[in-house]
C-alpha cells in the first residue's frame, strides 16, 4: 500500500474517533511496510492550542502508531502555498471574492440560484475591475477557484462512488490564510502521498480537491479511504462534555493504552480473538502487531462499518 498519512488538527486532545482514524491511516499504510506520516493541520491560528502538537505525538505514540520523517507543520509552509497561489493566479484560474459569508448564504438560497443550498452562485468571478476596486474598499477577498459547473468522483475503498458538482471554492480566506483544500492537496502532493485515509466528512471535499491537482499539474492520491466517524450516544461529535473521550480520560478511568487499542480495533472488527495480546498489563505495541497481521484491506472494506459508530454512555463513564 503507498504512502500515507494522518493529519490532524492541534486544537485539542485527540479523542476516541481520532485515534480510531489515525490507526486505520497507519495500518493501510504499514501492512505493506509504506512510509507513514504526520502532518499537523495547524493554519487556524485562533483555534490551535500549542500544547496539544505534544499531546497529540504523545498519544499516538501510546498506542504504538509511529511516524517516518519529522511531523510536518502547516504553518512552516507558508511560502509554498504562496508560490502555489501566484501560479494559480498567473494562470488565471483564480478571482478575488468580496462576499461576507451571509452573502454568500443569502444568494446561495435565492430562488433564482443554479443550486438551491450551499453552492456559491459565481456572484464575483465576472466583476469588472472598477466595481472591483470599490468593493475592496469595504473588505478583503477571499481568492475562489473557477470550478462551477465541474463534475468530479472519486471512488473509495470504504464509502463507494461519490459524484459532486462543483462550485468556485475558496483557496484563500480573506485573512490571507491558504485554505484547507489548497494547504492539503499542496501536503499531501509534496509528501507522495499516494493513499489518503480521514473521516467520513471529508468525502466530498476529496473531489473538489481533484480540480486543484489538475489545476497545478499535481498526480492525485491513488486512492482513499474515508473512514465513519465516531459519535458521542447523543448523535453529536465527541467532545468533553460526552465524557471519556480521551486517552487521558481512558487513563483516567483505568484502562491502558493497550485496553484502548482493543476497544478501537474491535470497533472495525479487528477483534484479537488471542486472549493473551489482551491480558493486563501487555503494552500496546504488542497488540498493535497483532491488529496489523490481521487488516486485511479487501477483508476490511468488504466488513468496515458504513454508519458512525455511536458510543454508549455507560462507555463513556456516564452510564
Ligand atoms: N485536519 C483534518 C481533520 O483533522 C483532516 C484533513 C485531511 O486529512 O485531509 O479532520
Amino acid at each position: 500500500m503507498p504512502t500515507g498519512r494522518y493529519a490532524p488538527s492541534p486544537t485539542g486532545r485527540l479523542h476516541i474517533g481520532n485515534l480510531r482514524t489515525a490507526l486505520i491511516a497507519w495500518l493501510y499504510a504499514r501492512h505493506d511496510g509504506s512510509r507513514f506520516l504526520l502532518r499537523y493541520e495547524d493554519l487556524d491560528h485562533q483555534a490551535v492550542r500549542p500544547e496539544h502538537y505534544r499531546t497529540q505525538a504523545e498519544d499516538l505514540r501510546a498506542l504504538g502508531l509511529e511516524w517516518d520523517e519529522p511531523v510536518l507543520r502547516q504553518s512552516d509552509q507558508q511560502h509554498v502555498y504562496t508560490e502555489v497561489l501566484a501560479r494559480l493566479a498567473d494562470d488565471d484560474l483564480v478571482y478575488p471574492c468580496y462576499c461576507s459569508r451571509r452573502e454568500v448564504r443569502e444568494a446561495a438560497s435565492a430562488p433564482n440560484a443554479p443550486h438551491a443550498g450551499h453552492h456559491y452562485p459565481g456572484t464575483c468571478a465576472k466583476l469588472d475591475s472598477a466595481t472591483r476596486a470599490e468593493r475592496a474598499l469595504v473588505r478583503p477577498a477571499a481568492l475562489r477557484i473557477r470550478a462551477q459547473g465541474l463534475v468530479r468522483s472519486i471512488d473509495d475503498a470504504l464509502t463507494g462512488y461519490t459524484e459532486v458538482e462543483l462550485d468556485d471554492f475558496v483557496v484563500q480566506r480573506n485573512d490571507g490564510t491558504p485554505a484547507y483544500h489548497l494547504a492539503v492537496v499542496t501536503d499531501d502532493a509534496e509528501a507522495g502521498i499516494e493513499f489518503v485515509v480521514r473521516g467520513d466528512d471529508l468525502v466530498e471535499s476529496a473531489c473538489r480537491q481533484l480540480v486543484l491537482y489538475e489545476s497545478l499539474g499535481l498526480q492525485p492520491p491513488q486512492g482513499y479511504a474515508h473512514v465513519p466517524l465516531v459519535l458521542a450516544p447523543d448523535g453529536n461529535r465527541l467532545a468533553k462534555r460526552h465524557g471519556s473521550v480521551t486517552l487521558a480520560d481512558r487513563r483516567n478511568h483505568g484502562e491502558s493504552p493497550s485496553d484502548v487499542l482493543a476497544f478501537l480495533a474491535a470497533s472495525i472488527g479487528l477483534l484479537p480473538d488471542d486472549d493473551h495480546v489482551r491480558s493486563d498489563g501487555a503494552p500496546a505495541y504488542r497488540l498493535l502487531e497483532w491488529i496489523l497481521e490481521a487488516f486485511d484491506p479487501e477483508r476490511f472494506a468488504r466488513a468496515a462499518p458504513y454508519e458512525p459508530t455511536l458510543l454508549a454512555s455507560d462507555y463513556l463513564g456516564n452510564g
